[in-house]
C-alpha cells in the first residue's frame, strides 16, 4: 500500500485539553504544585501536527532532591505505610473512581500527547490505568508473613515468623509508549505495599501525568506519598537512579537505558524491576483460517503504531500459507492507514516524535538496502507530523538488522518455517524475551511450543492481551523481574526475619 500524501488536519482541542496545555509548568512535590529551581522547560508537541503545544518544567537536581526528600519524610513518619490497610485501599480505590470520571479529558490528553487515536486512548489505556489501581488497592490489607516451624532447631524453643514491610521511597521512571498506564501500573503496587514514590514521565508525553496529580491531590493521599517530576532522563532521571535516599527503582522503558540504570543503581544496592524491550515472534500454523489469523498479526504489530514492548514484530507463518498469511496482512493494513489522533476514523496515529520517525524510517531503509522487499507501506505520508504507513517486509533474513533489532514502529518482518523445532529454534533467536503468539487449533501443538518458547508471556490464538492480576514481564534482556499480579507487588516488600527464644 503506497498511500497518497493526504490531508492531515488535526481536530480542534477541547476547553478541558486547552486548559491542562496552558497549566504553568511545576512539579508535583509535598502535595503542592512547587516552581522549578531554574528555568529551564521542555516542549510538549502534538505528533499529529508537530506543533508545539504546551511546555513542562525541567526538574533540577534540586527539585529532584527536594522530591525524594518529600517522598522520604512521607515514609519515614508512617503517614502513608502505618495507616489501616483499609484506608489505603479506600483511597486508591477514590483514585480509580475519579480516572474513571476523568477518562474522555485524559484519553484526549493522551492522543493530542502521544499521538494515540483517543479512542484506542478510551478503550485501552483509560479503563487499563484505573484497574491497574483497582486490583492493586484489594492486595494493600492482604498482605501479611508467614510463620514457618524451624527445621533443624528443638521444636518448641524459637518462635520463628516473618512480616512483610514497605521497601520505602521508590523512584518510578516510564516511557511514553502508554504514559498513563505505565504510571499508574507503577505507582498501584507501590502504594498497596505502602511506599512512597517519586514518578518521572517520559520527556514527550508528561500531561496526563500532571493530571494524575491534580486527582492524587483530589483523592485524599497524604502529603508526599506521591511526588510527580517532569524532566529528562539524563539528568532528573539519573539523580533518581543514584540518589541515597531512593530505595527502589522501577523503570519501563529501552533496554540500554535498562542496562545503564542496572549499573548505577549498584552502588546503593537499590531494589531494582526493569521491563525492558522485545522483538516478539508471532507463529502462525498452517491450520488456522487464514483470515483470521492475518487479522491477528497485523492487530499485533500496528496496535499503538507499533510503539508496543510486545509488538509482534516477527511474523513466522507455515510455508505453506506465508503466501496467503502475507495477502492476508496487506488486506487489512489500509485499515491502519495513520491518521491524526482525534480524527474519529483513527485506528492508529503517528509516531510519538520526529526522533522516533527518523529511526523507524531508518530501520526500513537498512532493510531495503540490506535485500528486504516492501509487501506494503515502507513510507512516510508527507506532512509536519510523524507518519509511518503500515509497513510489511518479507526476504528477510536473521542477521539483519529489521529482523534482530527493536524497531519500535509500524513494521513487521516475515519468514517461512517447515517444522516446530526450525521455528521455535529462530523465535529464541534473539536477546529479547517478552511476549510471543502462536496461532493454531491444534492444542498439542499450541502446548509443545508454550515449552519451548523462552518469553514472559505467551499468547495463543491472540496477542497483547493483559490483565492485571496476571503477571507480566521479561526473560533475558527483556527484564527483571515481574509488575502486576500478586508477583507484582514482592518488589515493593522486603522480609524481615524474627526469632523469639521460648
Ligand atoms: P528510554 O530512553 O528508555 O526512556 C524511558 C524513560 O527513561 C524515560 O522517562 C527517559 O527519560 C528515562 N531515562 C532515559 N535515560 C535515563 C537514565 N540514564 N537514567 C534514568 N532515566 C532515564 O526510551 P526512549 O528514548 O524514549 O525510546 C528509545 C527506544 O526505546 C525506542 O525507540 C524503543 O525502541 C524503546 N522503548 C521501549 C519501551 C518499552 O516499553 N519496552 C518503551 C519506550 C521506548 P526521557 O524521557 O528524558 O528520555
Ligand atoms: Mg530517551
Amino acid at each position: 500500500m503506497s498511500q497518497a500524501a493526504i490531508a492531515y488536519t488535526q481536530p480542534a482541542y477541547s476547553a478541558a485539553a486547552q486548559q491542562a496545555l496552558a497549566r504553568k509548568p511545576q512539579l508535583f512535590i509535598g502535595g503542592e504544585w512547587v516552581d522549578s529551581s531554574h528555568g529551564a522547560l521542555i516542549d510538549v508537541e502534538d505528533p499529529s501536527t508537530g506543533k508545539v503545544i504546551a511546555r513542562t518544567a525541567d526538574a533540577s537536581d534540586k527539585d529532584i532532591d527536594r522530591a525524594v526528600a518529600a517522598a522520604r519524610a512521607a515514609f519515614d513518619d508512617g503517614r502513608w505505610s502505618a495507616m489501616p490497610p483499609m484506608e489505603r485501599e479506600r483511597i486508591m480505590i477514590r483514585l480509580a473512581d475519579l480516572l474513571e470520571a476523568h477518562a474522555e479529558e485524559l484519553a484526549e490528553l493522551e492522543a493530542i500527547d502521544n499521538g494515540k487515536p483517543k479512542g484506542m486512548a478510551m478503550a485501552v489505556d483509560i479503563p487499563g490505568a484505573a484497574s491497574e489501581i483497582r486490583y492493586m488497592a484489594g492486595w494493600a490489607g492482604k498482605l501479611g508473613g508467614e510463620t514457618p516451624s524451624p527445621y533443624a532447631l528443638p521444636q518448641g524453643a524459637m518462635f520463628g515468623y516473618t512480616l512483610r514491610e514497605p521497601v520505602g521511597v521508590c523512584a518510578q521512571i516510564v516511557p511514553w509508549n502508554f504514559p498513563l498506564l505505565m504510571a499508574c501500573q507503577k505507582i498501584a503496587p507501590a502504594l498497596a505495599a505502602g511506599c512512597t514514590l517519586v514518578l518521572k514521565p517520559a520527556e514527550q508525553t508528561p500531561l496526563t501525568a500532571l493530571r494524575l496529580a491534580d486527582l492524587v491531590a483530589q483523592a485524599g493521599f497524604p502529603a508526599g506519598v506521591i511526588n510527580i517530576v517532569t524532566g529528562l532522563g539524563e539528568t532528573a532521571g539519573d539523580r533518581l537512579v543514584r540518589h541515597p535516599d531512593v530505595d527502589k527503582v522501577a523503570f519501563t522503558g529501552s533496554t540500554d537505558v535498562g542496562k545503564t540504570i542496572s549499573r548505577n543503581a549498584a552502588d546503593t544496592m537499590k531494589r531494582l524491576t526493569l521491563e525492558l524491550g522485545g522483538k516478539s515472534p508471532v507463529i502462525v500454523m498452517p491450520d488456522v483460517d487464514v483470515k483470521e489469523a492475518s487479522k491477528g498479526a497485523a492487530s499485533a504489530i500496528f496496535f499503538n503504531s507499533g510503539q508496543v514492548c510486545v509488538a509482534g514484530s516477527r511474523l513466522y507463518a507455515h510455508r505453506s500459507i506465508f503466501d496467503s498469511v502475507l495477502e492476508g496482512v496487506a488486506a487489512v493494513a489500509p485499515r491502519w492507514a495513520p491518521r491524526p489522533s482525534l480524527d474519529p476514523a483513527a485506528q492508529m496515529g503517528p509516531l510519538v516524535s520526529g526522533e522516533q520517525l527518523d529511526r523507524v524510517m531508518g530501520y526500513i531503509e537498512a532493510g531495503k538496502r540490506a535485500g528486504a522487499s516492501v509487501v506494503t507501506g515502507g513510507d512516510s505520508p508527507t506532512s509536519d507530523g510523524y507518519y509511518v504507513n503500515p509497513t510489511v517486509l518479507a526476504d528477510v533474513n536473521p542477521q539483519m538488522s529489521v529482523v534482530r533489532e527493536e524497531i519500535f514502529g509500524p513494521v513487521v518482518v516475515a519468514q517461512r518455517f517447515d517444522d516446530l523445532d526450525e521455528v521455535a529454534k529462530a523465535a529464541n533467536d534473539t536477546c529479547y524475551g517478552l511476549g510471543a503468539g502462536v496461532w493454531t487449533r491444534d492444542i498439542s501443538v499450541m502446548h509443545k511450543l508454550v515449552g519451548k518458547i523462552k518469553s514472559g508471556t505467551v499468547w495463543g490464538n491472540c496477542h497483547t492481551v493483559v490483565d492485571p492480576a496476571l503477571p507480566f514481564g521479561g526473560y533475558k534482556q527483556s527484564g527483571l523481574g515481574r509488575e502486576q499480579g500478586r508477583q507484582g507487588i514482592e518488589p515493593y516488600l522486603e522480609t524481615k526475619t524474627v526469632f523469639l527464644k521460648l
